[in-house]
């Protein structure tokens, strides 16, 4: 899961989502720029190249856009689209569960890219803009600029559909699997076939292309993650908020001093409070904020000027994988859970980490066994 960008320009608003460049973006460039004018190609040709990486970018962008205007058809929102030096990200709230969904989603992008080459292939047609041979060395130019367009489409949409995560083909090739296995086996399979993948271009590219190297690195690294972050999902799934909640919990009035804070802290077990006032839960604190509180405001400032007051909306019938979600979402490291409007108890994130400890653990010793 990727955090929410820093340091990106927003340069945009598509159909509700926002469209944002990262500042590393702007130097690419720049970098293109000088390169071109440090080669001592004319002012023109420099331009032409910035214009180009342009141009390439919106079609990054539309494939993107691909995506996540195929997610929101099966009401998945995308928060926004960010565009790295090293291409786009989606950031959509999750990957839709039903295989076929998926399937969609993830294809929708590298086919946005194909109908950009055919319409490019079309207008070039029309033209005679074909070269007879396939010169990438040669110095870009208005003529041969469309051409160009083209090969990369062709190489985004051949690149991503590499079935192996983090690109789009590792989803088409789990979802795939995911039609006839559960969808924990189908990451394993398709994680493990891209990683196998990954080995075998580290190899080829060792004798050919050091680019290959990188990409193999790249790919190995992402389908280890992926796979990761599936199986604990999945582990996850199995339980719900009501299976961990903790009913021993203490509420301090938003008015007390953070010396009482302090007291309960080191007399109890609890690592985290409620905080009400009249009478309603408004937030918690946290060790966290207690320790800091103290230090900052001194003991006797009121619990209410250190009081967390984003927490998410959880009842004892949240999965645990959408909890841990949602406590992200929020920032919250603890969370009060309500049935019906009535507090029963409460939720911190290290239960949730232990839920994965002991399921894990409980695997392995079923393999050795
Ligand atoms: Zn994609």
């Amino acid at each position: 899961m990727l955090k929410p960008m820093k340091w990106s320009i927003k340069i945009g608003t598509i159909s509700g989502i926002e469209i944002k460049a990262h500042w590393t973006f702007l130097i690419l460039l720049g970098w293109v720029f000088f390169s071109h004018f440090n080669m001592g190609h004319a002012l023109e040709e420099g331009l032409l190249g910035v214009v180009f990486i342009l141009a390439l970018f919106a079609c990054v962008l539309l494939h993107e856009l691909g995506h996540a205007l195929t997610g929101k058809r099966y009401s998945i929102t995308t928060q926004n689209i960010v565009l790295l030096p090293i291409g786009g990200v989606a950031n959509m709230e999750k990957m839709p569960e039903k295989p076929i969904q998926e399937l969609w989603v993830a294809l929708a992008g590298p086919a946005v890219n194909l109908g950009i080459s055919i319409v490019l292939f079309f207008i070039l047609k029309q033209t005679n803009g074909i070269p007879n041979m396939l010169d990438m060395n040669s110095h870009m130019s208005s003529s041969n600029f469309l051409f160009n367009l083209l090969i990369v489409n062709v190489l985004l949409a051949g690149f991503n559909l590499i079935p192996a995560f983090p690109m789009d083909g590792g989803r088409v090739l789990r979802a795939i699997l995911a039609m006839k296995l559960d969808r924990t086996k189908a990451t394993e399979i398709a994680a493990l076939t891209g990683q196998f993948l990954a080995i075998g271009f580290v190899f080829l590219g060792i004798f050919s292309n050091v680019w290959l190297v990188f990409i193999g690195l790249f790919v190995f690294l992402g389908a280890g993650a992926e796979s990761n972050y599936e199986s604990t999902r999945s582990v996850l799934s199995k339980y719900s908020v009501g299976n961990i909640l903790m009913k021993n919990y203490t509420i301090l009035p938003s008015n007390e001093p953070i010396e009482r804070a302090v007291e309960q802290l080191l007399n109890g077990q609890e690592k985290a409070f409620l905080i009400s006032e009249n009478d309603h839960i408004v937030g918690f604190i946290t060790k966290d904020e207690i320790i800091k509180g103290l230090s900052e405001l001194g003991k006797l400032a009121p619990l209410r000027n250190i009081t967390q007051r984003n927490y998410p909306e959880l009842t004892p019938q949240t999965k645990l994988d959408i909890a841990r979600e949602l406590m992200d979402k929020a920032g919250a490291s603890f969370s009060p859970v309500f049935e019906e409007g009535k507090l029963v108890g409460v939720l911190d994130l290290e239960n949730i980490a232990e839920v994965i400890l002991v399921y894990k653990a409980g695997m392995e010793s079923n393999i050795n066994f």
